[in-house]
């Protein structure tokens, strides 16, 4: 199968496209220079809706990307936020993965990107669990890649940028070449980062530590489970985290929209404790399914009905 070819519309600069044709002429500036900006967002099936998570956070965040590296998104939120919306009850889709896309066309070739116009497009598609539900059942294995994070000032590490990906992209390869499942990147100092596309935790103790938001992305997933985590009556602190407070930790996982809750048992061939499934990440990972799914009333703000 091939994403580009199946039945269905595209939301692109304001109009319905159909899924096929749409299409960007091979000397597009953001194609040539890896400058995009992008969101990964879900929508769930409830027992009666569909329903998207954390919606205006995500269009916030694509918004702020755009921000740090000048570039004006030419609609509003609302525009997004309701193309959203628009663009899966148009391709008649409940569980799905929205990915808005904000790039320069191709007006002018070069690096200086003024002069190019900026597209928004919108994409759904059906989406079930990241790597299949047997491994948010029995956890991952996970290889520290060669590969950095990018210093923070060498780019706008908080910008959800297609060109912040090109390190993610190298380190998942090198893992899974090696027979792992997935990567975790260090900075550039040493400390844990996060994943290719996910930001890490450990459990010590009944703590709950995950690396502040300075080399590695605000993840909307990762702010969503320190909450959980804070009223279920565990204590949680973002502080850098080095390999050795990985390898004696209790419980790691991984957190994202698209990977969800994923139990890592496994980094760089030591069991993360007994090498089982800890129970903090198993209970975690249960509310914040039943959060996604509406079943849980105290966090209904955090979903958008479609
Ligand atoms: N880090 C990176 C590099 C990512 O690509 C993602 C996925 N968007 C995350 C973290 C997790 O972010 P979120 O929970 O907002 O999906």
């Amino acid at each position: 199968m091939s994403y580009a070819d199946k039945d269905g519309w595209m939301w692109v600069d304001g109009e319905f496209v159909d899924w096929r044709n749409s299409k960007v002429h091979i000397l597009t500036h953001s194609l040539h220079y890896g400058l995009s900006l992008f969101e990964g967002v879900r929508a769930y099936k409830t027992e009666d809706s569909t329903v998207i998570f954390r919606l205006e956070e995500h269009t916030q965040r694509l918004f702020e990307s755009a921000k740090l590296v000048n570039i004006d998104i030419p609609f509003s939120k609302e525009v997004i936020d309701a193309a959203q919306k628009e663009i899966l009850i148009k391709n008649k889709l409940d569980s799905a993965y929205i990915r808005p896309l904000v790039w320069l066309g191709s007006e002018k070739m070069g690096v200086p990107k003024k002069g190019n116009a900026v597209h928004v497009a919108i994409a759904v598609w059906q989406m079930g669990t990241y790597l299949g539900a047997d491994k948010l059942n029995s956890g991952i294995r996970v290889k520290t890649a060669t590969y950095r994070r990018p210093h923070i000032n060498s780019t706008h590490l908080k910008a959800k940028a297609s060109g912040n990906y090109i390190s993610s992209i190298l380190a998942n390869d090198e893992a899974t070449r090696l027979g792992f499942d997935e990567a975790l990147l260090l900075d550039t100092d040493g400390y844990v980062a996060e994943g290719s596309a996910a930001n890490f935790f450990i459990v010590k103790n009944n703590t709950l530590y995950t690396p502040e938001t300075k080399n590695c992305l605000a993840g909307i997933t990762r702010d969503s489970i320190l909450e959980i985590a804070k009223s279920c009556g565990y204590k949680v602190s973002e502080m850098r985290l080095t390999l050795d407070d990985v390898y004696c930790a209790d419980e790691a996982f991984f957190t994202g929209t698209a990977i969800e809750i994923m139990p890592i048992v496994e980094l760089d061939n030591r069991k993360i404790c007994d090498g089982l499934v800890g129970s903090v990440t198993r209970e975690l990972q249960e509310k914040y399914r039943n959060i996604c799914h509406a079943k849980d009333p105290k966090y209904s703000h955090w979903l958008t009905e479609v």
